[in-house]
């Protein structure tokens, strides 16, 4: 077998660099490996899923693999694995249930993401769960309607896991999130912190600094830390992700060193011909031009289309990341973008911070929610490192801020920009502009 592209992975990386390759050059061939029977889901709609607010786990599947052959025009293999790559002699092998085959590329695309860390814990059998994929939504969703739990323990406070303790909640579970440091959510500030604490504090239980030792199994699951032992009918691994390269290792394929392979703005990595996007790949911090790792759905998107154009010789580069991110649990949302006050230090800026809260709406206008915000600010130029918020409705405010870090924009800019205003949407001086006033 040969084709001109093959693409191991065909979730959100593998299929945007598939789809493009062939909008782009439907001559070329292409073709996909993959190892689970769904292709091209939205990973993150799958708490949702859980929860109800999505119809099914498997409504957040984009295209079946012949809805894609079909539409897209690259052939599509479910169920089978890639277990080796020669770079020398350019050939993939492939197995499935049934049978072993190796594969010739002229391009190749590695876009097999990541997979939830799952420690060696004594009981990982029924009722301990992880979300990655919608067969682990499925059956989540499958044990709590046979099952009814009471009781739930989320393992781990960073997006997934309070999306997770949300879901759960729903169905009416007693939920507790075990956190292992002081902190919860990528970088959340002290001040938006105890705000999230207070505004969530009659319906999230949260235990900080403390980590979970084991699970194990003895007349129920019981989730086992130093100090004390939690008695659970449902338990979520939710303590992060580690890049499916496993089946890379010995190669000369350079990667960081939690095994994400390092790519460059062309998602090219050090391998001639060989592509690399998603949550198996490295990306660019905007700021500091250092390779990082933040494996999020929408980079995914955008670096395997990037990959796709170069394959097909349009030259185009995704520029990279400023670590923006937004979640809720019920109705307060976290959103960040760029660093936190420390992040920046630690990036050798000498950077402030200013915090301020504020209303979403004109104050004489109903429905006003409450947000709280932080903003760092670089001392000597004024110039924007990064913004948080805790509250409701702060997803425009912080998209108003992420196009400045790119263009090293200042808190005077800020101040002159012509944002929209109107009282249903924001206070005369919205929270962003009060923040650039008090930064000046
Ligand atoms: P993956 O989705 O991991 O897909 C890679 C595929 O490759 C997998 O199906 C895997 O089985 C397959 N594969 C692995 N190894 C092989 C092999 N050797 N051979 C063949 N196939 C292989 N991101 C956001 O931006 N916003 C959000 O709100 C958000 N929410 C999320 C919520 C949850 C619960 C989860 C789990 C993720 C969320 N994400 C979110 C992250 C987002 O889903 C991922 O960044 C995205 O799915 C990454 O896509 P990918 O194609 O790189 O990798």
């Amino acid at each position: 077998l040969k084709y001109d592209v093959v693409v191991i992975g065909g979730v959100a990386a593998g299929t945007s660099a598939a789809a493009t390759i062939k909008r782009i050059k439907s001559d070329m061939s292409v073709c996909i490996f993959q190892k689970e029977p769904y292709i091209s889901y939205g990973g993150c709609g799958l708490p949702y899923s859980v929860s109800g607010e999505v119809k099914s786990p498997e409504s957040v599947i984009g295209f079946t693999p012949e809805i894609f052959k079909e539409k897209k025009g690259a052939d599509v293999f479910i169920n089978h694995e890639v277990y080796k790559v020669n770079f020398d002699n350019k050939k993939v092998y492939v197995k499935n249930e049934n049978d072993e085959f190796e594969v010739e590329y002229k391009n190749l695309v590695i876009s097999t993401g990541a997979s939830p860390i799952m420690p060696k814990f004594t009981y990982t059998g029924n009722g301990v769960f992880k979300l990655r994929n919608p067969t682990d939504a499925r059956t989540m969703l499958d044990f709590i309607n046979e099952n009814n739990p009471k009781k739930g323990i989320v393992i781990g406070g960073g997006y997934i896991g309070i999306e997770s303790a949300e879901a759960l909640k729903k169905h009416g579970i007693d939920v507790t999130v075990i956190e292992g440091t002081d902190k919860l959510l990528r970088g959340m500030e002290d001040e938006l912190l105890n705000a999230f604490k207070d505004m969530t504090t009659k319906s999230l239980k949260v235990e900080f600094n403390t980590m979970v030792e084991d699970i194990t199994f003895d007349n129920g699951i019981k989730v086992i830390t130093k100090n004390k032992n939690y008695d659970a009918d449902i338990v979520v691994v939710a303590i992060g992700v580690r890049p499916n390269t496993g089946f890379l290792k010995g190669t000369d394929l350079e990667m960081l060193k939690n095994g994400a392979i390092v790519v460059n703005e062309k998602s090219q990595t050090n391998i001639k011909d060989v592509y690399s996007a998603g949550d198996c790949a490295s990306v660019k911090n905007y700021i500091t031009k250092k390779d990082v790792y933040i494996p999020l759905g929408t980079t995914a998107n955008k670096q395997g289309r990037v990959a796709g154009k170069n394959i097909c010789d349009v030259k185009e580069s995704f520029e990279g990341v400023v670590g923006s991110l937004i979640t809720k649990y019920e109705d307060v949302e976290f959103a960040k973008t760029g660093f936190s006050l420390s992040e920046a230090l630690e990036s050798g800026f000498d950077a402030i911070k200013v915090y301020v809260k504020s209303g979403s709406k004109a104050h004489y206008y109903s429905g006003s929610k409450k947000i709280h915000m932080t903003m760092t600010v670089e001392k000597s130029t004024g110039r924007i490192l990064g913004a948080q918020y805790v509250g409701g409705e702060v997803f425009a405010r912080l998209n108003a801020i992420t196009p400045l870090l790119y263009k090293n924009g200042t808190v005077d800019d800020l101040r002159n920009m012509d944002l929209a205003y109107a009282p249903p949407f924001s206070p005369v001086w919205d929270i962003n502009l009060v923040a650039a006033n008090l930064a000046k």
